[in-house]
């Protein structure tokens, strides 16, 4: 039997608990790290193993969007695409999925479509080797009450074509139900919508739409079958109700207030905030003149997400990166970075929650996130010290995932 066996000469392994760097090499054998070899530790025998020089570069294991979508055009963010069609929004996935991983971002969170179950398709796609892309973890809708944040507004419901209803829920029962109808479909994250979206016109986004018996009822179905789940609440009840049920991560979390910051610290809660897109639909939405309520609403999130997101950290809320790509252009994802440390990140924490943090927070820490034996050989290569500076994570050089380069900016040698 033939395997795959990289020895990757990691110049600079960036160490996350020293926030330097130590020399290394990564031997890394059918896509997954074998070794992690220090200087004058022996190797495998010469000529049995590819290798990828990257000495002068800063590597530090691939990075982690938590918060992503993927599939659908730009055009439509945070709008139902019902006049698209399927293949045309999956077409779209392929490449946002492609700019994702180029950027770096070799998994990713996908928290839902509003078209049912094309992430899921998309990750079939990626991990047939059809097209490239990250690793995928799949929400495959998003569960919502009738008219809510995750629902498509202003239509009468007949009109709606019944895959962009799969999430739509009244009660607890039809909550479990589709829980276990979207992981049979092959979703293994559930996102909720507790309270109303920012882009979604007519929800508040200080409402509660899921209430506790609802959530506790997804998180119990999803439980069972060893799956997270991840709430996204703007308003400060949503985000305390969604805690103190048990949901693995709360999405925005943009209103939270002390009584919240409690609960998430003492439930062990994973914040996960979009910091920088607010600039992004500000910028955006003036230019394109969209409706004044949707800006409005954006703009009083967002700086009161970041006061939050501050508040949060001190207070030792854990974190785990997302950005909501798709809101804003994939293949910036890395663009939040700075806006994590601007929020009061020590570089060297920006960077845990982009990697072994979101892993941990998506229940994946044994396999991505990490460059330890067993993991997979997803890694990144900069130039320049991310440590000192997070904004050099904008500028991959190298990626590779499971021990293959699918980005290479390295100057030609010789
Ligand atoms: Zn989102």
């Amino acid at each position: 039997m033939s395997t795959d066996l990289v020895l990757v000469n990691a110049g600079q392994l960036y160490d996350p608990a020293s926030a330097g760097t130590t020399a290394a090499m990564l031997l890394s054998r059918d896509g997954r790290i074998e070794a992690v070899l220090r200087p004058g530790e022996p190797g495998p025998p010469a000529g049995s193993a590819r290798m990828i020089d990257l000495t002068g570069l800063t590597v530090l294991p691939g990075l982690i969007d938590a918060h992503a979508h993927l599939v659908g055009r730009l055009e439509y963010a945070g709008l139902p695409a019902i006049d698209e069609t399927a293949e045309s929004e999956l077409t779209a996935g392929e490449a946002n999925a492609l700019a994702t991983l180029r950027a770096g971002f070799t998994t990713v969170r996908d928290v839902g479509t509003y078209r049912g179950l094309l992430d899921i398709e998309l990750r079939r796609r990626i991990e047939a080797g059809d097209v490239p892309g990250p690793r995928m973890q799949c929400a495959g809708a998003m569960i919502t009450r009738p008219g809510g944040g995750g629902e498509v507004t202003g239509e009468e419901p007949e009109a709606i074509p019944a895959e962009f209803r799969r999430g739509v829920v009244r009660d607890p029962g039809e909550v479990r139900e589709t829980v276990g109808r979207l992981i049979d479909a092959g979703a293994d994250v559930i996102k909720l919508i507790v309270t109303g979206a920012v882009l979604t016109r007519g929800t508040m986004i200080d409402a509660v739409e899921l209430g506790r018996p609802l959530i506790e009822a997804a998180v119990d179905a999803a439980a069972a079958r060893g799956v997270f789940v991840a709430a996204h609440a703007h308003g400060a009840d949503g985000i305390r109700i969604a805690a103190e049920a048990g949901v693995r991560s709360v999405e925005h979390g943009s209103l939270i207030d002390d009584a919240g910051i409690e609960a998430m610290v003492e439930h062990g809660t994973w914040l996960v905030a979009d910091l920088y897109d607010g600039d992004w639909i500000d910028e955006v939405g003036r230019r394109d003149g969209w409706p004044a309520a949707t800006l409005e609403k954006n703009r009083a999130t967002t700086q009161a997400q970041r006061d939050g997101f501050s508040r949060a950290w001190r207070a030792g809320v854990r974190m785990a990166y997302g950005t909501d790509s798709g809101v804003y252009p994939h293949g910036l994802n890395a663009r939040q970075l700075r806006y994590l440390v601007r929020y009061g990140m020590a570089p060297r924490d920006a960077i845990a929650a982009a990697t072994s943090g979101a892993a941990d927070c998506m229940g994946w820490g044994d396999r991505v996130g990490r460059l330890e034996p067993g993991c997979h050989a997803d890694l990144v290569a900069v130039a320049g010290d991310p440590g000192a500076d997070v904004t050099v994570l904008e500028r991959p050089i190298v990626v590779i995932k499971g021990g293959v380069l699918v980005r290479d900016d390295r100057p030609a040698s010789g």
